[in-house]
């Protein structure tokens, strides 16, 4: 067998997405059973106990297939922002929403345009599917709304904007965003990923969902697996037009939001208190590790989600130095950011242990590279 022969270029050329380190993983391989993972971005409360309560509930039904259709998490989330259900898709994780946008709307050969510096899977999917994409360079490690518009052309059928931006945390504000629209084509639909936006407090946070309402093709992406804690049960939602929304449930699999995931996350939209609580428990993390860094004249990028991209030095040495004492964050290299590491915000007690942790590689950094 031949493998170039059996396999389109364009797949051969597709680097996997690396996901962050599994607990369980490091813990093998180091023997031990008090780590801590700040490398997904996951929410350090748990799941909203709500979404638990819902899911023992529907436990014994697991016999059944779960509704296609989604009926009730569409009509919630439908009202919880007051849109039509027949404007709301959900996924897989948003993920998933990802992929289905991309193979109902591209054809192989099309071009989509995303920034150099945003979510992997953008121009991962989008090249799984043989089609094109540009990537446009961030801008003080923000989305450069006028570049990327100024990138667009004719034919560009789609534009990945991610607000904030993983991995760097930044936002664009409602000003640039109302540029970018009036800039661009009213035929290239435009994928908002806001899978952090809960945790946004400022009021320069672009109203993505009023574009819509004027009748723009807009995706809106959001997921349950931030802000209300349900990672594992890989529950997204895409914010459409109703013409979008009906092709893309025509590409969709049809059971793909699977028991469990439904009724946890209609629960969990319920639950207001857990996503206030984690918004407060997010906000003062990031300011006790902010001042923390910059007492250390650590340099980080200023972030308005719920992790943080600091610049460490050697981040691939770091990452290894900090997994070797239990803390798993997340090397940037990957998104060309060599000098840095992703940091989650956890709860109180993981923070300092992520600083006293940090405190020792930096002083080992700093022995080693002044014994050279
Ligand atoms: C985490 C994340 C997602 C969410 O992925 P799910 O598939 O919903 O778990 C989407 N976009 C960005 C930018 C993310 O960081």
């Amino acid at each position: 067998m031949k493998i170039d022969h059996i396999v389109p270029p364009h797949i051969r050329a597709l680097d996997a997405y690396p996901p962050g380190k599994p607990i369980e993983e490091l813990e093998r391989e180091l023997g031990i059973t008090d780590s801590i993972k700040l490398a997904s971005n996951e929410n350090p409360l748990g799941a909203s106990p709500k979404a638990l309560t819902a899911i023992r509930s529907v436990l014994a039904g697991i016999n059944r297939y779960p509704d296609g259709g989604g009926f009730y998490l569409r009509r919630a989330l439908a009202s919880h922002f007051g849109i039509s259900p027949t404007g709301v898709v959900i996924g897989n994780g948003s993920n998933e929403l990802i992929e289905l946008a991309v193979r109902t709307f591209l054809q192989p050969g099309d071009e989509a345009v995303m920034a150099e510096q945003a979510f992997a899977i953008y121009h991962l999917v989008v090249q799984a599917h043989g089609a094109r994409f540009t990537q446009v360079p961030l801008r003080n490690y923000t989305h450069d709304l006028h570049a990327i518009a100024d990138a667009l052309r004719p034919s560009t059928r789609m534009v990945f904007l991610a607000n904030p931006n993983n991995p760097t945390g930044t936002i664009f504000f409602k000003s640039e965003w109302e540029d970018f629209l009036s800039a661009v084509s009213e035929n290239t639909i435009i994928v908002m990923d806001e899978a952090y936006a809960e945790f946004v407090g400022d009021p320069r946070y672009p109203d993505s969902l009023a574009a819509l309402r004027e009748g723009r093709p807009i995706i809106i992406l959001r997921t349950f697996s931030k802000a209300y804690g349900l990672a594992g049960l890989r529950v997204g939602y895409a914010l459409t037009l109703p013409e979008l929304a009906d092709m893309m449930d025509r590409v969709r699999a049809p059971f793909n939001v699977n028991l469990l995931s439904q009724a946890a996350a209609l629960a969990a939209l319920d639950d207001d208190e857990h996503v206030q609580r984690t918004r407060e428990i997010n906000d003062e993390g990031l300011k006790f590790l902010c001042d923390a860094l910059r007492t250390r004249g650590i340099e980080f990028v200023p972030s308005w989600a719920n992790f943080l991209m600091v610049r460490v030095g050697h981040g691939r040495r770091v990452y290894d130095s900090l997994l070797r004492q239990g803390v798993i964050v997340r090397p940037m290299d990957f998104y060309g950011f060599p000098e840095f590491v992703r940091i989650t915000i956890g709860l109180a007690s993981e923070n300092e242990r992520l600083l006293q942790a940090l405190d020792c590689t930096l002083a080992g950094e700093g022995a080693s590279s002044a014994a050279v």
